[in-house]
């Protein structure tokens, strides 16, 4: 027989929602249980620090992740990361995450198609089964999950989302063959046209805003995926916000949908594509140079102010940062998508 646990309250968003709770398990655990899911890059780990919650009622101390993790501001506010709050008996809690995450749920999919669109980037294509369809906003990403299995213990990884929110039953991803990488190595090694893979979403706050200024979008590797959901989205709804869309690899092999973005280019009078390779090939009579160095070239002829956008490794997303705050972009102008 099954040992049950007590439960115990919890109030969820000031009476959104009230749940009743097993305990012996972590706040994200009972939560994603609810169908309430946070965003959680590692699975739970306390690798990401992205399962906060304010906790209003019944906060425990802070533990040594949390105090890694979260500012001290945050810690005093009541954040807390859900991964590392072990829910025991009589704890009720009173809790507040952000409205955006409520509708994130779990879905069914199915592969439709893999395309490869580099040596080691991935075109994934998936059709959600259960349920049928997603609201999101272009930017934002899910996170895929592995199954358990004798080689895995099941893990979850974050992917944006490259599909345009008016297809609501695909999902589209970019994914990246990282070497040894649980996740990305068995999409690119195991999954098959015709399987069944589980997802939770939408996530993120990475998503344009409705101002009017020109946009400097800034891309590497799979960095790309949230540009070409927003790029069709754009096109779908009659944009006529500029858009300078940087996009940067180190050689030709890494380029990818180049004729693609080309051929967007010419057709929309409101986008600007820049690609550039850092490597010395000579096939190639684009931009040559770091993205950095690319982007400070091209800077004065773009009109400010200006928003920037940026999607990619940590280390391309600081350094695109720092050359447009160094060129007079407002830092609070600047939003990040960071693979990390
Ligand atoms: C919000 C968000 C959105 C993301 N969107 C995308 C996306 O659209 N496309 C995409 O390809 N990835 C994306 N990522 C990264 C993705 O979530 C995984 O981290 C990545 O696929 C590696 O997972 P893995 O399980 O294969 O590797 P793991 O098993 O987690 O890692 C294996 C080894 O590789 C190292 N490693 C992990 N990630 C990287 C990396 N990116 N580069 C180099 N070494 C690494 C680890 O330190 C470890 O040593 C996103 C990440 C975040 C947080």
């Amino acid at each position: 027989m099954s040992k049950t646990h007590p439960t115990l309250t919890i109030d969820l968003n000031h009476g959104a929602k009230v749940l009743e709770v097993p305990t012996g398990q972590t706040l994200l655990a009972a939560l994603k249980a609810q169908e309430v899911h946070l965003a959680s890059a590692c699975g739970g780990k306390g690798l990401c620090g992205f399962c906060k919650v304010k906790v209003l009622f019944g906060a425990p101390a802070p533990g040594p992740v949390d105090k890694q993790k979260l500012s001290e501001d945050e810690i005093t506010n009541g954040m807390r990361l859900a991964c590392q709050m072990e829910l025991s008996p009589g704890a009720d809690l009173a809790i507040e995450v952000a409205g955006t995450l409520l509708p994130a749920r779990s879905y069914r999919a199915v592969v439709e198609r893999i395309d490869p669109l580099t040596y080691d980037i991935n075109h994934v294509r998936l059709r959600l089964v259960d349920p049928a369809a997603m609201t999101f906003e272009p930017g934002q990403y899910i996170q895929l999950d592995r199954p358990a299995s004798a080689e895995c213990p099941g893990v979850s990884r974050a992917y944006s989302m490259a599909s345009r929110p008016s297809e609501t039953d695909i999902v589209e991803l970019m994914i990246r063959r990282v070497p040894n990488g649980m996740m990305s190595v068995w999409v690119h090694e195991c999954l098959a046209i015709g399987d069944e893979v589980s997802l939770t979403g939408p996530f993120g706050e990475f998503a344009l805003s409705s101002r009017k200024l020109p946009m400097v979008w800034v891309a590497g590797g799979s960095g790309m995926s949230p540009f070409w959901s927003m790029v069709h989205h754009l096109r779908e709804i009659g944009n006529t916000r500029k858009v300078y869309f940087f996009f940067g690899a180190v050689a030709l092999r890494d380029l990818f949908l180049v004729d693609e973005w080309r051929t967007l280019e010419a057709e929309l009078d409101w986008l600007e594509f820049i690609p550039a390779i850092s490597g010395g090939e000579e096939n190639w009579d684009g931009e040559r140079g770091l993205i950095t160095e690319v982007i400070a070239r091209h800077l004065p002829e773009i009109p400010s102010p200006l928003e920037a956008y940026l999607c990619g490794s940590p280390g391309m997303c600081n350094a695109a940062c720092n050359v447009l705050t160094d060129n007079g972009v407002n830092e609070r102008m600047i939003f990040f998508d960071k693979f990390a």
